[in-house]
């Protein structure tokens, strides 16, 4: 997501911990205490200015949610929608999806979603794609068993790469749409980059994968 740098943002952040958690590592196994209940907790990596993480809350109370994305000049757009939508249910952290199996217990997270994450098509840049096998690492690391990722982009290429890398994980395929919006999937929350790219008339992939027991 290209966005200005913007040299306000870490103080912004900072002064807002209870939406963007500080030190998250401090709350391995303890994420059911600090949102104060033991609803499942469900996670988007690069979560991007955050529209589909407060939507998906205000549509299950009943969910816990956590956006992660990288970039503090993001991050703090998230921010400024969470503060306006006052959600008890919604957190951020603002962290590389590397880290993680630093932050969350083995299955202290129910599901993992990815919302158009960037392509990285060169080949010699293929470790960056959250789709990456290294990443199905930590993805695994932190959920239960048999536990879910829910997968969306407009990127032809980044699907088809994305299936074959979840193939030969050895995950199972339990849903696909070749054309989200044309499939009478109920419930979809659109996120920024859908709406953008939707609007353009480009189609919508989408599947859901389970790790194996
Ligand atoms: N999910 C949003 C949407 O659909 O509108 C944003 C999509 S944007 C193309 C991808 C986002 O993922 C960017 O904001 C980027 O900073 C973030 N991102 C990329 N790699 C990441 C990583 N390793 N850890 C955390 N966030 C990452």
């Amino acid at each position: 997501m290209r966005t200005r740098n913007k040299p306000w943002a870490k103080d912004r952040i900072e002064s807002h911990p209870h939406y963007i958690v500080h030190e998250p590592e401090s709350k391995k196994g303890l994420w059911a205490k600090e949102f104060n209940n033991t609803n499942p907790i469900h996670i988007e990596v690069g979560t991007g200015k955050g529209r589909f993480v407060i939507e998906m809350a205000r549509a299950n109370p009943d969910v816990n949610y956590i956006g992660v994305e990288l970039s503090e000049s993001v991050i703090v757009m998230a921010l400024e929608r969470l503060i306006e939508a006052d959600l008890p249910n919604v957190k951020l952290l603002n962290i590389n999806a590397n880290d993680l199996t630093t932050i969350f217990d083995k299955g202290e997270v129910a599901r993992v979603y990815l919302n158009f994450s960037d392509p990285w098509p060169k080949n010699r840049h293929e470790k960056r794609r959250l789709t990456f096998s290294s990443f199905l690492d930590l993805y695994k690391t932190v959920l239960p068993e048999e536990g879910e990722i829910h997968f969306k982009t407009d990127n032809q290429g980044l699907f088809e790469y994305s299936l074959q890398s979840f193939s030969a994980y050895g995950l199972l395929l339990t849903y696909l749409s070749l054309d989200l919006h044309k499939s009478g999937f109920e419930g979809n929350i659109m996120t920024e980059y859908e709406e953008k790219f939707s609007k353009k008339g480009q189609r919508i992939y989408r599947c859901e994968v389970r790790y194996p027991k």
